[in-house]
């Protein structure tokens, strides 16, 4: 078979650029899947019982990039949907990232009066703090507040999901989830928030539908690559793997999902319960919450994270800390020598603890590159 662009991984990475090629410079482009499905780890079906649910985890989404919004958004009504997050603290769910509304969740009023009050005179109202900024300078009742949050929400969610302390982990981690001096429950706070009105899997469907792509499902890369006459690859699957772990491996951090159902029309109250100190599992997210379906019964799923082992589970997250940055500038250093055949993205690729908004940004800006 010949083609412009051999592209490896039809998640959104690889997805975005075969649309753009495709529709754009009008080059025929080939997609090769190892998965049976399109859309990577955003992926979408019915279950057994008929609920819409996501595969490989829940997924919500959320930008503040409107070029990124709008690029999507010729594939797909949105559906608006603003995430919410209750988090077990001393037995009492309380929202998560942790705001004002925690606070008065769980220390009596005069109290948390006072506690509120010191964290909006010395941070400001509608300020977001990451826990160990907080914990970094706090006196007095702010140092027991910001130790009781970190020991109660962070320290052992942590270890559950990275095996590591928060403070070995990059500082942006955690600072995902900061602390909230607002009354806002909302897990996201981006100007544009939602699921596709139809599920991922039929956005995805309609960002390939174009004559110009052809999409090979099943199959490895490295099995079909020699049969393949391209001009140039995008690759965006794991960049250790593709240099043949010569470096050594990148690590990352795989789970294990547990897909349950019941017959009650809702399991909790909100799309995610997080457990940062009970059960092996980091949270339950039910899925009728994120798409709003509405349908006898309720499917949910409880996450275990699990240590990734090459062959044996996928490698969901690459680990934010300096020494494996290190490690991946090795295999950046040899993309570089073969960037005139071979291109890397992606969250995989880029060794990068992308969001899917992110992981579309940088597809659109690599096509950016490829087109000037
Ligand atoms: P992927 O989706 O991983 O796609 C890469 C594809 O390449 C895969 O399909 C893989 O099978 C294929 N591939 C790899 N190697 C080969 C090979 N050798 N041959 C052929 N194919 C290959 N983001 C959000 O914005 N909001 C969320 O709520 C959210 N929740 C998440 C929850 C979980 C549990 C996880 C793991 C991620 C979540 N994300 C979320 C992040 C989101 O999944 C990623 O940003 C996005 O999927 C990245 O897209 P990608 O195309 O770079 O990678
Ligand atoms: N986190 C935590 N407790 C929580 C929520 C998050 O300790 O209740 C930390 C944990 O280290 C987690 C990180 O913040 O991995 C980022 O959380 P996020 O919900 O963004 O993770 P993701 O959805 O990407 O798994």
């Amino acid at each position: 078979m010949k083609v412009d662009w051999l592209i490896v991984g039809a998640g959104f990475t690889g997805s975005v650029l075969a649309e753009r090629i495709a529709s754009q410079r009008g080059e025929k482009v080939l997609i090769v899947e190892q998965r049976d499905h399109i859309a990577g780890n955003a992926y979408d079906y019915y279950d057994e019982q008929g609920v819409l649910v996501h595969q490989y985890g829940p997924h919500i989404f959320h930008t503040s990039m409107k070029p990124v919004w709008d690029y999507l958004a010729q594939f797909t009504e949105w559906r608006s949907y603003y995430h919410r997050v209750l988090a077990v603290v001393d037995g009492k769910q309380v929202p998560v990232p942790f705001n004002l509304n925690s606070l008065y969740a769980l220390f009596p009023p005069r109290y948390a009066d006072k506690l509120s009050l010191q964290l909006i005179e010395k941070y400001g109202f509608n300020v977001k703090v990451p826990i160990l900024k907080i914990r970094e300078n706090a006196l007095g009742d702010l140092k027991f507040l910001a130790d009781y949050i970190y020991e109660n929400v962070f320290h052992n969610y942590t270890l559950k999901q990275w095996h590591l302390k928060p403070e070995e982990l990059a500082p942006s981690v955690t600072a995902r989830v900061p602390i909230y001096i607002s009354r806002d429950d909302r897990y996201f706070q981006d100007a544009y928030q939602g699921l596709p009105q139809q599920g991922y899997t039929a956005l995805f469907r309609r960002i390939l539908n174009h004559p110009n792509i052809k999409l090979l499902l099943n199959t490895a890369y490295q099995e079909v690559v020699e049969e393949i006459q391209y001009k140039k690859m995008i690759f965006t699957g794991p960049i250790d793997a593709f240099f043949e772990h010569q470096h050594g491996e990148l690590p990352y951090r795989s789970l294990h999902f547990k897909f349950l159902h019941t017959e009650q029309e809702y399991k909790q109250s909100v799309g995610t319960v997080n457990y940062p100190n009970e059960y092996d599992y980091t949270r339950t997210t039910e899925y009728k919450h994120l798409t709003g379906q509405r349908v006898y019964g309720s499917t949910y799923i409880e996450e275990y994270p699990q240590p990734y082992k090459r062959g044996e589970n996928i490698p969901y997250y690459p680990i934010p800390k300096e020494e494996y940055r290190a490690l991946y500038k090795k295999y950046e250093a040899e993309a570089e020598k073969i960037k005139g055949r071979v291109l890397f993205a992606g969250r995989l690729a880029d060794y990068q603890y992308y969001n899917m908004d992110q992981a579309v940004a940088r597809a659109l800006s690599l096509f950016e590159k490829i087109n000037c």
